[in-house]
């Protein structure tokens, strides 16, 4: 199909998970049109994948909560480095969207005086996670999709956006293909707002759904946009490990706040030696780590795991707070988790790192480019605190489509070059040659280097290791290709997708070779302790000569009279 169809919006919105979606209510509710993309269906978006909750100060099970207290935690988290005003924004604006999804429709857990429910989760210093058992994600998207259907938001799904196109410092439309159809579609916008996810799959062993391969971290960098923090990617303590087709697959944090106790294979609950304060619900890195060197010294269990133990809690209980693990673990491992232990290991999970925004408005260095939700960075600086990333959807997804709005007021549709366009169409079909060499088989190298290489503890010289085989695969991609048509051509969309994978891989890698310490997430067994020369930030561009360019800055200092709500940083 040949014709290309032409849409105006006055806000585009790139990708229909909790930061898309919130983002095209505010653009509606402004007056102003908004159209929505994404690449799946309409309510598959990652984040229906979100199980153990929404974070905010809401203090309805512990009432000395407030946005103080989980700015605190951010910070200390993200070991300094976050941005301050967007942990401040978190902290005070999270209470507001969740009661707003309430109002759209949201069934939390109660307390049992009827308030919303508030669950335990890692180095979080409250019970601060509002939830609806172990499927929060899942009532999430669906309270936004009914709004979003309610409103007649105007969405297309099974599009493919495979680039911006900028006039300027401006983004004037964007080139999509609408995979069932194969049909061209360019995108005429005002503004447009980034809310396309991580890019999680860029490892081997992940959490993350198979949208997350960075097509938003791709597109903006060859737009011109700077990413910040590629070095910081979170391993979550507990992903399956068996069977093999269910590897990586997530264990929510959940279990561990419901109770849940980690044990090695001699019965050991070792998390008393890693952190006999905070256990099992220490942040995600610490635990991470500590399961890790368990099964590296050989403490591990059949399957190269360890054992996660909550059947001390009752069937009930379980059944009741953790239908999703107890049905995940029975159908896919043949494991009654009422009665028996869980085999778990670290898996990639989140990206810290993304396109730099700014705090407020979520605009990044382009004037009308706008990005929100895991596509972006600065909240959770060198780790995420569980559960603030649904409550960064939401919050920042409405600031980002605000300030969307914003700017389209007072600009104009601008006319698309048809050289832009074509450009963009030769891109596409390059790929399509008769030797071309299969993208999936690639994508396998490319992601088994990133978990071998740029993995939980990483060194010099592994690091250097994945940069060259990065390299190498960038050669090797000019030569992938596909047969057929564009329509419903998988060939196709594997080679578009590698090659955002390669800019996210090529960014990571070199970054944590980069960093040398080890903060948060990122830890280095050449860089052992952590270094107050690094209490800084990396951001990535391509220079004119298309070059990955990359600058170190000083983490900006927050206000003194917010230092009274942090503990002041350590350095051994
Ligand atoms: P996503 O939900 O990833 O949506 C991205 C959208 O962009 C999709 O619609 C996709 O199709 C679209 N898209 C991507 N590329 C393109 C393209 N090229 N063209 C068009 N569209 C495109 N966080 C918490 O806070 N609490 C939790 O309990 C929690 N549990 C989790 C459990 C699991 C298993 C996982 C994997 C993550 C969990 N997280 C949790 C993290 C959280 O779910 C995600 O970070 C968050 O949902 C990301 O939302 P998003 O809106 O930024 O992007």
């Amino acid at each position: 199909n040949n014709e290309v169809e032409t849409v105006e919006a006055d806000v585009l919105i790139i990708g229909a998970g909790g930061a898309g979606m919130r983002a095209a209510i505010s653009v509606n509710d402004a007056g102003l049109k908004p159209v929505m993309v994404t690449k799946s269906l309409l309510g598959k978006a990652h984040t229906v994948m979100a199980e153990g909750g929404i974070a905010c100060a809401l203090g309805n099970v512990d009432p000395q909560d407030n946005w103080m207290v989980h700015y605190g935690d951010i910070i200390e988290e993200g070991v300094y480095i976050s941005n301050w005003k967007m942990a401040e924004i978190l902290g005070k604006e999270a209470p507001d969207r969740v009661l707003e999804l309430e109002r759209y429709g949201a069934l939390f857990d109660r307390t049992p005086d009827g308030r919303i429910m508030q669950r335990a989760f890692g180095a979080h210093t409250y019970r601060r996670l509002a939830h609806i058992g172990d499927r929060t994600g899942l009532e999430l998207i669906k309270t936004l999709e009914d709004q979003v259907l309610h409103r007649n938001i105007p969405f297309y799904d099974e599009m493919y956006i495979v680039d911006l196109i900028r006039k300027d410092n401006k983004i004037i439309g964007a080139y999509g293909i609408k995979m069932n159809t194969g049909q061209t579609f360019i995108f005429r916008a005002k503004s447009v707002v980034i809310a396309t996810g991580g890019s999680g799959r860029v490892y081997k062993v992940t959490s993350n759904s198979w949208e997350s391969t960075g097509d938003g971290i791709g597109m903006a960098y060859r737009a011109g946009v700077i990413l910040r923090d590629m070095e910081m990617i979170q391993f979550h303590p507990t992903g399956m490990v068996y069977p093999p087709g269910v590897k990586g697959l997530l264990v929510t944090e959940g279990v561990r706040g419901e109770g849940g106790i980690l044990l090695n294979s001699k019965g050991e609950r070792y998390m008393l030696k890693y952190s006999p304060q905070k256990k099992e619900l220490d942040a995600r890195d610490v635990v991470a780590r500590a399961n890790y060197k368990e099964i590296m010294e050989g403490r591990g269990t059949e399957h190269g795991g360890v054992y996660l133990d909550i059947s001390q809690k009752g069937a009930d209980f379980i059944k009741h707070k953790l239908p999703a693990m107890y049905q995940q673990f029975l159908e896919f491992a043949g494991v009654d988790i009422t009665k028996e232990k869980m085999e778990v290991a670290p898996t990639v999970h989140y990206m810290m790192g993304g396109i730099e925004v700014d705090a407020e408005t979520e605009r990044t260095n382009l004037e009308n480019l706008f990005a929100a939700g895991e596509v972006a960075s600065g909240l959770h600086g060198a780790n995420r605190l569980g559960g603030n990333s649904l409550a960064d959807i939401l919050v920042f997804g409405k600031r980002a489509g605000d300030a969307a709005v914003t700017y389209a007021r007072s600009s104009k549709f601008e006319d698309i070059p048809e050289e832009e366009i074509e450009k963009i169409r030769a891109y596409v079909m390059h790929f399509f040659k008769e030797d071309g060499k299969n993208p999936y088989d690639l994508i396998d190298r490319l992601t088994t280097c990133m978990s071998e290489n740029v993995g939980i503890m990483r060194d010099e010289e592994h690091l250097q290791k994945a940069i060259k085989i990065i390299k190498d695969l960038k050669e090797e991609f000019k030569e992938v290709g596909t047969k057929g048509g564009v329509r419903y051509n998988h060939g196709l969309l594997g080679c578009l997708e590698l090659g955002n994978m390669l800019v996210s891989c090529e960014a990571i890698a070199t970054c944590a070779s980069m960093r040398k310490e080890s903060r948060g997430a990122h830890a280095r067994s050449d860089f052992p302790k952590k270094d107050p020369a690094w209490k800084a930030n990396i951001i990535t561009y391509m220079d004119e000569q298309g070059n990955m360019n990359f600058e170190v800055k000083p983490a900006a200092e927050m206000p003194e009279e917010y230092k009274a709500y942090v503990k002041p940083e350590v350095y051994e």
